[in-house]
């Protein structure tokens, strides 16, 4: 029986015959995309854009897996840019994606690369103004980057008109699917055409989620990675041990220094923690900037803006910050508390290390969960070494 199950478990595996186109021009890209892609700074295709483009523009189902930072999501913006016909003003791609800050990003990448062809992309997230997207979905756009919540109010409204999507993607899929959004994934899904695209990426595709795919993806290309290739070598991961969580505090002050040199994030589990980890900060004269899910949308906004430009380079926040989000400048993530997933764990500290840069991942390990971190170096096969003196060196 256990030797059943175990088999069973390896059931899903990349597809057979998928194949790594070399360069961009190979894809059969339109001239005015391509244009894009070249002028937003990519040379090369990666791994994964390598692999997944062009089952995606060849119209099959995908499921694209692949670590943290190597270009999934641009994956997306790139195909998306291909695929949509803009002699129509009709919504033609619709992206889904977990924090309003990943969907406002796509939401941009797309309209960067798009540039050269027309193409107009909206964001529609929650925290914005209504009327504002009931305006421009009116006018009319190609592609809508949202959030679960504002998608379905403005298909309901519709605003969003679905008669003309041909391709959904679910961006940090296994969130999607996961507790929280699965009920607004399926109602979205309910209201898009019946010959409709499906494309699922995430660094992390558990097995139970692979599991689901089943009910709405025919036939899917699958690109898969092990989980003991799921770390990247380039992201250097060590613990510092702290008896108890008042230690925490001075721990963090004294690599104050060593944070500065670079763009930093710094995850608490709650939002409270977060809050109190600020102030705290402040009143002992350190300079630094949080951001959490219960700040009004603007305020965020001021903060990721001020963020990305490198106005403020150390950045407390929660796990609405773990995925997705892409700053390039960020070399550095201390987990303050651990997360409380194994999951979590791969997309915070892969907020460092974006595509092949060098990053570190310091944890605060106190004497009771020193179990959690040796679960995630077993369950990763990876390798979490006690912080060295000159960790400075090594960002
Ligand atoms: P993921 O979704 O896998 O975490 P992203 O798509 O956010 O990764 O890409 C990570 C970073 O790498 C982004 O800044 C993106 O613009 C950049 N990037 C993606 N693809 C390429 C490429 N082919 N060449 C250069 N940079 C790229
Ligand atoms: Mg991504």
């Amino acid at each position: 029986m256990a030797a059943a199950k175990v088999a069973n478990r390896g059931e899903f595996e990349t597809s057979e015959g998928v194949e790594a186109i070399g360069s961009f021009d190979e894809m059969g890209i339109k001239e005015d995309v391509l244009r894009g892609i070249y002028s937003y700074g990519y040379e090369r295709p990666s791994a994964i854009q390598q692999r997944a483009i062009m089952p995606i523009l060849q119209g099959r189902d995908v499921i694209a897996q692949a670590q943290s930072g190597t270009g999934k999501t641009s994956t997306i913006a790139l195909s998306v840019c291909q695929v949509v016909d803009t002699s129509s003003r009709e919504v033609q791609a619709l992206i889904l994606s977990p924090t309003r800050e990943i969907a406002s990003q796509t939401g941009k990448t797309i309209q960067a690369i798009g540039f050269h062809a027309n193409i107009q992309a909206h964001a529609c997230i929650g925290g914005k103004s209504i009327g504002e997207d009931i305006r421009k979905l009116e006018h009319g756009v190609h592609v809508v980057s949202g959030t679960p919540g504002r998608v379905c109010d403005m298909i309901k409204r519709t605003s969003l008109r679905t008669r003309s999507i041909k391709l959904l993607v679910l961006d940090e899929s296994d969130q999607l699917l996961g507790r929280g959004f699965k009920d607004q994934i399926y109602h979205v899904y309910r209201c898009l055409p019946p010959d409709l695209q499906v494309c699922l990426v995430s660094a992390t595709l558990p097995h139970d989620v692979l599991e689901m795919t089943a009910k709405f993806l025919t036939d899917p290309v699958r690109i898969l990675v092990k989980r003991d290739e799921l770390t990247l070598d380039a992201i250097k991961q060590f613990f510092v041990s702290v008896e108890k969580e008042a230690w925490k505090f001075d721990t963090l002050c004294d690599l104050y220094d060593t944070l500065t040199i670079t763009q930093a994030v710094i995850f608490c589990n709650t939002t409270r923690k977060v809050d109190w980890l600020c102030e705290k900060l402040r009143s002992n004269n350190f300079t630094i900037s949080s951001m959490h899910a219960d700040m009004p949308q603007k305020e965020r906004d001021v903060i990721m803006n001020q963020f990305r430009s490198g106005d403020s380079r150390l950045l407390i926040t929660t796990d609405v910050l773990a995925r997705g989000v892409d700053v390039q400048q960020v070399s550095l993530v201390i987990n303050y508390d651990l997360p409380n997933s194994r999951d979590l764990y791969i997309h915070r500290i892969g907020r460092s290390g974006r595509f092949g840069r060098k990053g570190v991942a310091i944890n605060f390990v106190k004497s009771d969960d020193i179990h959690i971190l040796r679960d995630i170096e077993l369950y990763y096969s990876t390798q979490i070494d006690e912080m060295p003196i000159n960790v400075a060196d090594l960002i």
